[in-house]
Formats: structure tokens, sequence, C-alpha cells
């Protein structure tokens, strides 16, 4: 069905190079996006200086290139964007749904989450150390693309950091302000962040409340691709980097993982295409009812790390 109004975006933090699981994401978000014949953004979230690699960036978008994943309008970079995160910040403290906290993570060793210690204010002689969001305590549901239905109890989650004890803005804050301004309508990502969704839409509701209603994004959480222990792809685990010049044969291994259909069609094209036919067919031939949600096991993308 077309919808050209249909927004998908990737957004990638420049920690490493592209691996698989990182590949698997990029290629899900565009084919859900464009074959309907919307756009597809990305953008680098790249606010986490002590954990990013000089160059990654460049070497991610470079990869995405070569990969025949081209992205539509201009590559949005996080770390230009404080300007809009501290006034989203201001304007959640201002309508109670922020609020400073001077807590340690030792102060709640052992509890499962953060429990709202400096909610009703700052203890006498404790200074502020980062900024928490006041979850509203209603449930989020959604209907994931891939998942069904799904719902959280806020009231069951911890208030989570805005802008943390080290300076930097969190995630979750920027993901969303970042989300609404650039009208993303679908995010398409790793299962792994399957309990942040519930975080971001509280979010979403709280900034609906103060700069007018914004429908908030579909979301769809693909399944996770581990190590054969079932450790997560990442850099801890020295997930491989994918390689520009097997691109053809890793499209058709991430085709595979997405429960797609090898067809004729898929099979000759990947012999002789370039990267660009091939994500152009993949495009046309997605189909968004077959992706699983298991996480897979693979053999040869990254280590175990020790426990
Ligand atoms: N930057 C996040 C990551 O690389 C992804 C954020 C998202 O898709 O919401 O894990």
């Amino acid at each position: 069905m077309a919808d050209r109004g249909a927004v998908g975006r990737f957004a990638p933090s420049p920690t490493g190079r592209l691996h698989l699981g990182s590949l698997l994401a990029a290629v899900a978000s565009r084919c859900q996006a464009l074959h309907r014949g919307g756009r597809w953004l990305v953008r680098m979230e790249d606010l986490d200086p002590p954990r990013e690699v000089p160059g990654a960036a460049d070497d991610i978008l470079r990869t995405l290139e070569g990969f025949g994943l081209h992205w539509d309008g201009e590559v949005v970079f996080q770390s230009q964007r404080h300007g809009a995160y501290r006034e989203a910040l201001d304007e959640l403290s201002s309508g109670g749904q922020a609020y400073p906290c001077g807590c340690s993570r030792k102060d709640w060793l052992g509890q499962p989450h953060y429990p709202g210690t400096c909610r009703s204010g700052l203890a006498l002689g404790m200074a502020a150390r980062m900024q928490r969001h006041r979850l509203s305590g209603r449930r989020r549901e959604w209907t994931d693309v891939y998942r069904g239905h799904l719902a959280y109890e806020t009231a069951q989650l911890g208030d989570f950091p805005l802008l943390r004890a080290d300076g930097h803005w969190a995630y979750q804050l920027a993901v969303v302000v970042d989300d609404r301004m650039q009208g993303v309508t679908e995010v398409i990502r790793g299962g792994d962040l399957l309990d942040s969704t519930p975080l971001q839409l509280d979010l979403w509701a709280a900034l609906n409340e103060g700069r007018g209603v914004q429908p908030t994004p579909q979301y769809g959480h693909l399944p996770i691709l581990q190590t054969l222990s079932g450790q997560k792809l990442s850099k801890q685990t020295l997930a491989r980097p994918v390689d520009v010049a097997e691109a053809a044969s890793l499209i058709d291994l991430v085709w595979g993982l997405l429960g797609q259909q090898r067809t004729d069609e898929w099979r000759s094209a990947i012999v002789g295409a370039t990267p660009s036919e091939i994500m152009g067919l993949a495009v046309d031939l997605w189909d968004e009812s077959v992706v699983p949600t298991e996480p897979v096991q693979l053999q040869g993308w990254g280590q175990d790390s020790p426990p």
C-alpha cells in the first residue's frame, strides 16, 4: 500500500564499524519505509564521546552507501542538537515531568530500578547530579509491527536519566526529541531496544502536553543477533564488521534472517546485480508479515565476552 508520508530512520551510534546486527536494522528499516513509497533517514547518534571511535561515523556512512543503502536528505548528527535537547528538558522541568536527582548508582544498589528517591525534591544538602524523567505511572502500549500488541505499566519502571551525571544527554531524550523533529512515523530497530519503547512513549506523551500533539510512530522490533552462547552481537562481543566487498552475499544473509523469501528473481539478482539494484529489489519484495522475532544465534560473527 503506498504511503508516501511514511518516514523511517536508521540511527547508528558511532561506537565502531557496522556489524551484522546493525546491517539487519538498516536493511529492514529502509525496506519497511520504502516499500510503502516513504522516505528513509539516517541519524548519527554521536552523543556519547567516551564510547565513540574516531572515524566510525564516516565509516558507517560509507559502508551504508557501499551496501546500496542510500538515505534521503541530510544526515542529522545529534552532537549538533544540544540546544534542542536543552529546550525539551527545560520544558519538561517546567511541566514537572523532569526533576533533578542527586543519587548515584550505589544509593540504589540491589534494587531493580531507580526507586524515585528525589521525586519530591533533593534531600537537604544533596546536590543535583542529573535530571530524570518523572514517569507518568500510566500504562504504555503499542502494536509492534512484528510482535503484535505489547503493554508495560510505567508504574513498575524506574524514572530514567534525561541528562546524565557525566553531563551528556541521555539516549532516551535525544531519540524522542529527534524522532519528533524529523517527523519519523516508524521506528524499526533491534529487539534489544524493546524495553526502551515504553519509556520513549511516556516521554513522547509528556512532550505532547507542552508542544502540541504529534502522533507517536509505529514501532517494530527485529530479532536480536547473538553469538552461539546467546550474547548480543556488539562491540563487547567483538562483532565482526561487515565488508562491502561481500555486499551481495551479506544482503542475502540478512534477507534470510529477516524471514524473507528467496524467490527465483532474488536468487538471480544477487549473482549479477549491484548492491543498489539488490536493495531496490529488496524494497519491492519486502514482506513485513514474515519477519521473525526470536533471537538468532550465529557462528563467526562475534566472540563471547568473559562473564
Ligand atoms: N543508536 C541506537 C543504537 O545504535 C539505536 C537507537 C534507535 O534505533 O532508537 O543502538
